[in-house]
Protein backbone atom coordinates (compact mmCIF):
# COMPACT_ATOMS: atom_id res chain seq x y z
CA UNK A 1 0.00 0.00 0.00
CA UNK A 2 1.19 3.64 -0.75
CA UNK A 3 -1.16 5.91 -0.16
CA UNK A 4 1.38 8.74 -1.95
CA UNK A 5 -0.01 7.61 -5.40
CA UNK A 6 -3.71 8.97 -5.21
CA UNK A 7 -4.40 12.87 -5.15
CA UNK A 8 -4.93 14.08 -1.62
CA UNK A 9 -5.57 17.82 -0.17
CA UNK A 10 -4.03 18.77 3.10
CA UNK A 11 -7.01 19.35 5.61
CA UNK A 12 -6.61 17.68 8.65
CA UNK A 13 -4.39 18.26 11.64
CA UNK A 14 -2.26 15.10 11.71
CA UNK A 15 -0.99 12.97 13.63
CA UNK A 16 -3.34 13.33 16.04
CA UNK A 17 -2.73 12.32 19.89
CA UNK A 18 -2.81 9.11 20.75
CA UNK A 19 -3.53 9.80 24.91
CA UNK A 20 -3.96 7.77 28.04
CA UNK A 21 -6.93 8.77 30.29
CA UNK A 22 -5.32 7.76 33.49
CA UNK A 23 -8.80 9.12 35.71
CA UNK A 24 -10.98 6.78 33.40
CA UNK A 25 -8.98 4.01 33.46
CA UNK A 26 -9.18 4.36 37.53
CA UNK A 27 -12.68 4.66 37.51
CA UNK A 28 -13.28 1.38 35.48
CA UNK A 29 -10.70 -0.42 37.28
CA UNK A 30 -10.08 -2.96 34.08
CA UNK A 31 -8.30 -2.49 31.04
CA UNK A 32 -5.93 0.65 30.55
CA UNK A 33 -7.94 3.06 27.81
CA UNK A 34 -6.64 5.21 25.76
CA UNK A 35 -7.94 8.08 23.16
CA UNK A 36 -7.50 8.44 19.45
CA UNK A 37 -7.90 12.18 19.08
CA UNK A 38 -9.48 12.27 15.72
CA UNK A 39 -11.59 14.92 17.14
CA UNK A 40 -8.85 17.11 16.76
CA UNK A 41 -8.33 16.72 13.24
CA UNK A 42 -8.72 20.57 12.95
CA UNK A 43 -11.22 21.73 10.29
CA UNK A 44 -14.58 22.93 11.23
CA UNK A 45 -13.52 21.54 14.76
CA UNK A 46 -12.66 18.57 13.84
CA UNK A 47 -13.99 14.94 13.48
CA UNK A 48 -13.33 11.49 11.52
CA UNK A 49 -14.96 13.46 7.85
CA UNK A 50 -11.60 15.36 7.42
CA UNK A 51 -9.43 12.46 6.75
CA UNK A 52 -11.80 11.03 4.29
CA UNK A 53 -12.40 14.31 2.81
CA UNK A 54 -8.61 14.87 2.24
CA UNK A 55 -8.93 12.10 -0.59
CA UNK A 56 -12.55 13.07 -1.81
CA UNK A 57 -11.97 16.89 -2.11
CA UNK A 58 -8.96 15.93 -4.54
CA UNK A 59 -10.92 14.09 -6.42
CA UNK A 60 -13.46 16.26 -6.85
CA UNK A 61 -10.82 18.70 -7.89
CA UNK A 62 -8.87 16.53 -10.23
CA UNK A 63 -12.36 16.30 -11.77
CA UNK A 64 -12.98 19.90 -12.60
CA UNK A 65 -15.99 20.36 -9.84
CA UNK A 66 -17.20 23.42 -9.09
CA UNK A 67 -19.66 22.31 -6.85
CA UNK A 68 -19.79 19.52 -3.99
CA UNK A 69 -22.67 17.84 -2.71
CA UNK A 70 -23.70 15.76 -0.29
CA UNK A 71 -26.49 14.48 2.38
CA UNK A 72 -26.80 13.42 5.82
CA UNK A 73 -29.20 13.73 8.67
CA UNK A 74 -30.12 17.08 9.90
CA UNK A 75 -27.32 17.08 12.58
CA UNK A 76 -24.52 15.83 10.19
CA UNK A 77 -20.83 16.14 11.19
CA UNK A 78 -19.99 14.66 7.56
CA UNK A 79 -22.44 17.92 6.19
CA UNK A 80 -20.09 20.25 8.39
CA UNK A 81 -16.81 19.15 7.66
CA UNK A 82 -17.84 18.91 3.69
CA UNK A 83 -19.15 22.52 4.06
CA UNK A 84 -16.10 24.05 5.46
CA UNK A 85 -13.16 22.37 3.05
CA UNK A 86 -15.90 23.52 -0.21
CA UNK A 87 -15.22 26.92 1.68
CA UNK A 88 -11.84 26.29 1.94
CA UNK A 89 -11.32 25.66 -1.24
CA UNK A 90 -13.78 28.20 -3.04
CA UNK A 91 -16.37 25.52 -4.50
CA UNK A 92 -19.63 25.66 -4.08
CA UNK A 93 -21.51 23.08 -1.13
CA UNK A 94 -24.93 21.96 -1.43
CA UNK A 95 -26.34 20.18 1.25
CA UNK A 96 -29.30 17.41 1.69
CA UNK A 97 -30.47 16.97 5.19
CA UNK A 98 -32.70 14.13 6.28
CA UNK A 99 -34.96 14.65 8.91
CA UNK A 100 -34.39 11.21 10.80
CA UNK A 101 -36.15 12.12 13.99
CA UNK A 102 -39.82 12.58 15.40
CA UNK A 103 -41.13 15.72 17.00
CA UNK A 104 -37.18 17.83 16.07
CA UNK A 105 -36.42 20.62 18.50
CA UNK A 106 -35.27 24.00 17.12
CA UNK A 107 -31.81 23.32 18.33
CA UNK A 108 -31.85 20.42 16.43
CA UNK A 109 -33.06 22.05 13.47
CA UNK A 110 -31.16 25.08 13.18
CA UNK A 111 -28.05 24.95 16.01
CA UNK A 112 -24.69 22.74 16.40
CA UNK A 113 -23.88 21.32 12.85
CA UNK A 114 -26.69 23.21 10.54
CA UNK A 115 -25.38 26.27 11.90
CA UNK A 116 -22.15 25.73 11.23
CA UNK A 117 -23.15 24.28 7.75
CA UNK A 118 -24.80 27.38 7.15
CA UNK A 119 -22.11 29.60 8.68
CA UNK A 120 -19.98 27.85 5.87
CA UNK A 121 -21.93 29.28 3.25
CA UNK A 122 -23.29 25.76 2.34
CA UNK A 123 -27.14 25.57 1.20
CA UNK A 124 -28.97 23.45 2.62
CA UNK A 125 -32.33 21.54 1.95
CA UNK A 126 -34.22 19.49 4.47
CA UNK A 127 -36.02 16.48 3.53
CA UNK A 128 -38.55 14.03 5.41
CA UNK A 129 -37.53 10.88 6.88
CA UNK A 130 -37.56 8.24 4.66
CA UNK A 131 -36.67 9.62 1.35
CA UNK A 132 -34.43 7.94 -1.00
CA UNK A 133 -31.01 10.56 -0.37
CA UNK A 134 -29.09 9.03 -2.94
CA UNK A 135 -32.20 9.47 -5.24
CA UNK A 136 -32.18 13.39 -4.16
CA UNK A 137 -28.05 13.44 -4.63
CA UNK A 138 -28.56 12.20 -8.24
CA UNK A 139 -31.24 14.35 -8.89
CA UNK A 140 -29.70 17.25 -7.64
CA UNK A 141 -26.61 16.79 -9.42
CA UNK A 142 -28.52 16.28 -12.97
CA UNK A 143 -30.18 19.64 -12.39
CA UNK A 144 -26.89 21.53 -11.30
CA UNK A 145 -25.07 19.83 -14.61
CA UNK A 146 -28.44 21.10 -16.90
CA UNK A 147 -27.43 24.83 -15.60
CA UNK A 148 -24.42 24.57 -16.66
CA UNK A 149 -22.37 23.70 -13.26
CA UNK A 150 -19.87 20.96 -12.17
CA UNK A 151 -20.95 18.78 -9.21
CA UNK A 152 -19.39 16.18 -7.39
CA UNK A 153 -21.07 13.91 -5.65
CA UNK A 154 -19.94 12.67 -2.12
CA UNK A 155 -21.78 10.22 -0.64
CA UNK A 156 -23.48 9.85 2.77
CA UNK A 157 -20.60 9.96 5.39
CA UNK A 158 -17.89 10.13 2.63
CA UNK A 159 -18.03 6.47 2.69
CA UNK A 160 -16.89 4.96 -0.65
CA UNK A 161 -13.31 3.32 -1.09
CA UNK A 162 -11.88 7.07 -1.97
CA UNK A 163 -13.39 8.49 1.47
CA UNK A 164 -11.98 5.39 3.32
CA UNK A 165 -8.26 5.74 2.30
CA UNK A 166 -8.51 7.99 5.06
CA UNK A 167 -8.75 5.80 8.37
CA UNK A 168 -6.62 3.62 5.81
CA UNK A 169 -3.61 6.15 6.44
CA UNK A 170 -5.49 6.36 10.04
CA UNK A 171 -4.83 2.48 10.95
CA UNK A 172 -1.25 3.57 9.40
CA UNK A 173 -0.49 6.31 11.80
CA UNK A 174 -2.52 4.78 14.60
CA UNK A 175 0.26 1.78 14.58
CA UNK A 176 3.49 4.19 14.13
CA UNK A 177 2.32 5.86 17.22
CA UNK A 178 2.12 2.48 19.29
CA UNK A 179 5.04 1.29 18.14
CA UNK A 180 6.81 4.70 18.44
CA UNK A 181 5.49 4.56 22.34
CA UNK A 182 5.53 0.70 23.03
CA UNK A 183 2.22 0.69 23.40
CA UNK A 184 0.49 -2.97 22.67
CA UNK A 185 -3.02 -2.49 21.16
CA UNK A 186 -5.20 -5.50 22.32
CA UNK A 187 -8.48 -3.71 21.11
CA UNK A 188 -9.47 -1.01 18.56
CA UNK A 189 -13.03 0.72 19.49
CA UNK A 190 -15.11 3.27 17.79
CA UNK A 191 -18.56 4.03 16.82
CA UNK A 192 -19.77 2.68 13.50
CA UNK A 193 -22.13 4.43 11.17
CA UNK A 194 -22.32 4.65 7.36
CA UNK A 195 -18.76 2.16 7.25
CA UNK A 196 -16.09 4.00 6.00
CA UNK A 197 -14.29 4.29 8.75
CA UNK A 198 -14.41 0.84 9.65
CA UNK A 199 -13.50 -0.45 6.50
CA UNK A 200 -10.32 1.97 6.29
CA UNK A 201 -9.13 0.60 9.82
CA UNK A 202 -9.35 -3.03 9.09
CA UNK A 203 -8.35 -2.71 5.75
CA UNK A 204 -5.11 -0.91 7.04
CA UNK A 205 -4.86 -3.21 10.11
CA UNK A 206 -4.83 -6.27 8.73
CA UNK A 207 -3.18 -5.51 5.09
CA UNK A 208 0.34 -4.58 7.69
CA UNK A 209 -0.94 -7.76 9.90
CA UNK A 210 -1.01 -6.00 12.69
CA UNK A 211 -3.12 -8.00 14.58
CA UNK A 212 -5.31 -5.53 16.10
CA UNK A 213 -8.41 -5.94 16.61
CA UNK A 214 -11.78 -3.77 15.91
CA UNK A 215 -14.69 -3.16 17.46
CA UNK A 216 -17.48 -0.93 15.64
CA UNK A 217 -20.28 -0.25 18.29
CA UNK A 218 -23.26 0.53 15.85
CA UNK A 219 -25.00 3.64 15.91
CA UNK A 220 -28.17 2.53 13.23
CA UNK A 221 -28.07 -0.33 11.76
CA UNK A 222 -28.54 -4.55 13.48
CA UNK A 223 -25.57 -6.11 13.15
CA UNK A 224 -25.90 -8.35 10.38
CA UNK A 225 -26.49 -5.14 7.87
CA UNK A 226 -23.77 -2.98 9.43
CA UNK A 227 -21.35 -6.08 9.38
CA UNK A 228 -22.15 -6.15 5.65
CA UNK A 229 -22.20 -2.92 4.79
CA UNK A 230 -18.59 -3.09 6.35
CA UNK A 231 -17.35 -5.98 4.97
CA UNK A 232 -18.22 -5.01 1.02
CA UNK A 233 -16.41 -1.33 1.67
CA UNK A 234 -13.48 -2.84 3.41
CA UNK A 235 -13.47 -5.65 0.08
CA UNK A 236 -13.48 -3.07 -2.32
CA UNK A 237 -11.03 -0.64 -0.36
CA UNK A 238 -8.77 -2.91 -0.08
CA UNK A 239 -8.71 -3.26 -3.89
CA UNK A 240 -8.06 -0.18 -4.40
CA UNK A 241 -5.08 0.09 -2.11
CA UNK A 242 -3.63 -2.93 -4.10
CA UNK A 243 -4.31 -5.30 -1.28
CA UNK A 244 -7.10 -6.83 -2.69
CA UNK A 245 -7.64 -10.42 0.08
CA UNK A 246 -6.72 -8.67 3.20
CA UNK A 247 -10.15 -8.79 4.15
CA UNK A 248 -11.95 -11.60 5.93
CA UNK A 249 -15.65 -11.62 6.86
CA UNK A 250 -14.75 -12.11 10.66
CA UNK A 251 -12.65 -9.70 10.30
CA UNK A 252 -15.41 -7.31 10.55
CA UNK A 253 -17.44 -7.29 14.25
CA UNK A 254 -19.85 -4.90 14.89
CA UNK A 255 -21.57 -5.00 18.05
CA UNK A 256 -25.07 -3.15 17.84
CA UNK A 257 -26.85 -3.34 21.09
CA UNK A 258 -26.14 0.26 21.95
CA UNK A 259 -28.59 1.66 19.41
CA UNK A 260 -31.61 2.02 21.42
CA UNK A 261 -34.57 3.49 19.34
CA UNK A 262 -32.94 4.45 16.35
CA UNK A 263 -30.36 6.51 14.67
CA UNK A 264 -29.79 9.98 16.25
CA UNK A 265 -32.40 9.04 19.26
CA UNK A 266 -30.81 9.06 22.87
CA UNK A 267 -30.47 6.71 25.01
CA UNK A 268 -29.67 7.10 28.82
CA UNK A 269 -26.33 4.98 28.77
CA UNK A 270 -24.86 7.70 25.79
CA UNK A 271 -26.18 10.67 28.86
CA UNK A 272 -24.54 8.93 31.02
CA UNK A 273 -21.16 8.49 28.71
CA UNK A 274 -21.20 11.83 28.02
CA UNK A 275 -21.50 13.28 31.15
CA UNK A 276 -18.45 10.60 33.01
CA UNK A 277 -16.15 11.78 30.00
CA UNK A 278 -16.41 15.00 30.30
CA UNK A 279 -16.27 15.16 34.10
CA UNK A 280 -13.49 12.59 34.58
CA UNK A 281 -11.37 13.63 31.24
CA UNK A 282 -12.55 16.80 30.28
CA UNK A 283 -13.26 15.66 27.26
CA UNK A 284 -16.49 16.06 24.70
CA UNK A 285 -18.38 13.63 22.70
CA UNK A 286 -21.57 13.57 21.16
CA UNK A 287 -25.13 12.16 20.93
CA UNK A 288 -25.54 10.64 18.13
CA UNK A 289 -22.12 8.73 17.17
CA UNK A 290 -19.32 8.83 19.83
CA UNK A 291 -21.64 8.76 22.88
CA UNK A 292 -23.27 5.47 22.22
CA UNK A 293 -20.04 4.02 20.88
CA UNK A 294 -18.36 5.01 24.79
CA UNK A 295 -21.49 3.61 26.32
CA UNK A 296 -21.16 0.60 24.85
CA UNK A 297 -17.60 0.12 25.13
CA UNK A 298 -17.81 1.23 28.94
CA UNK A 299 -21.01 -1.32 29.02
CA UNK A 300 -18.45 -4.26 27.63
CA UNK A 301 -16.11 -3.08 30.20
CA UNK A 302 -17.93 -3.20 33.41
CA UNK A 303 -19.34 -6.97 32.34
CA UNK A 304 -15.33 -8.47 32.16
CA UNK A 305 -15.45 -8.13 28.41
CA UNK A 306 -12.01 -6.95 28.09
CA UNK A 307 -8.93 -7.92 30.96
CA UNK A 308 -7.32 -5.86 33.20
CA UNK A 309 -4.16 -4.96 31.44
CA UNK A 310 -4.91 -4.99 28.12
CA UNK A 311 -4.96 -2.04 26.42
CA UNK A 312 -8.04 -0.30 24.40
CA UNK A 313 -7.84 2.48 22.31
CA UNK A 314 -11.16 4.39 21.53
CA UNK A 315 -11.01 5.83 18.40
CA UNK A 316 -12.60 9.33 18.82
CA UNK A 317 -14.35 10.36 16.16
CA UNK A 318 -15.51 13.72 17.01
CA UNK A 319 -19.22 15.26 16.61
CA UNK A 320 -19.23 17.35 19.61
CA UNK A 321 -20.68 20.49 17.60
CA UNK A 322 -23.85 17.95 17.90
CA UNK A 323 -24.12 18.53 21.51
CA UNK A 324 -25.51 21.96 20.17
CA UNK A 325 -28.49 20.05 18.70
CA UNK A 326 -29.71 18.11 21.75
CA UNK A 327 -29.25 20.88 24.24
CA UNK A 328 -32.69 19.68 25.82
CA UNK A 329 -31.85 16.12 26.16
CA UNK A 330 -28.69 16.15 27.73
CA UNK A 331 -30.49 16.75 31.14
CA UNK A 332 -28.76 19.81 32.23
CA UNK A 333 -29.89 22.72 34.51
CA UNK A 334 -30.98 25.89 32.24
CA UNK A 335 -30.90 29.20 34.24
CA UNK A 336 -32.39 32.30 33.62
CA UNK A 337 -31.48 35.76 35.46
CA UNK A 338 -32.77 36.99 38.47
CA UNK A 339 -34.58 40.13 38.30
C1 LIG B 1 -19.72 9.82 10.80
C2 LIG B 1 -19.31 9.64 12.19
C3 LIG B 1 -18.97 8.37 12.71
C4 LIG B 1 -19.10 7.10 11.93
O1 LIG B 1 -18.16 6.97 10.90
P1 LIG B 1 -18.56 6.16 9.60
O2 LIG B 1 -17.37 6.21 8.75
O3 LIG B 1 -19.76 6.86 9.02
O4 LIG B 1 -18.94 4.77 10.01
C5 LIG B 1 -18.54 8.28 14.02
N1 LIG B 1 -18.46 9.38 14.80
C6 LIG B 1 -18.80 10.61 14.36
C7 LIG B 1 -18.70 11.75 15.30
C8 LIG B 1 -19.22 10.78 13.04
O5 LIG B 1 -19.55 12.01 12.61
Amino acid sequence: MHLARFPRIKLAHLPTPLEFLPRLTEHLRGPNIYVKRDDCTGLASGGNKTRKLEFLMAEAIEQGADTVITQGAVQSNHARQTAAAAAKLGMNCEILLENRISDPSDDYLNSGNVLLDRLYGANTTHFPGGTDMNAALDDLARELSQQGAKPYVIPGGGSNPTGALGYVNCALELLQQANDQQLTIDHLIHATGSAGTQAGLVTGLKATHSGIPVLGIGVNAAREPQEQKVYELALATAEFVGAAGCVAREDIIANCDYVGAGYGVPTESMIAAVKLLAQLEGLLFDPVYTGKGLAGMLDLIRKGEFKAGENIVFLHTGGSVGLFGYVGELGIERQGIEQ
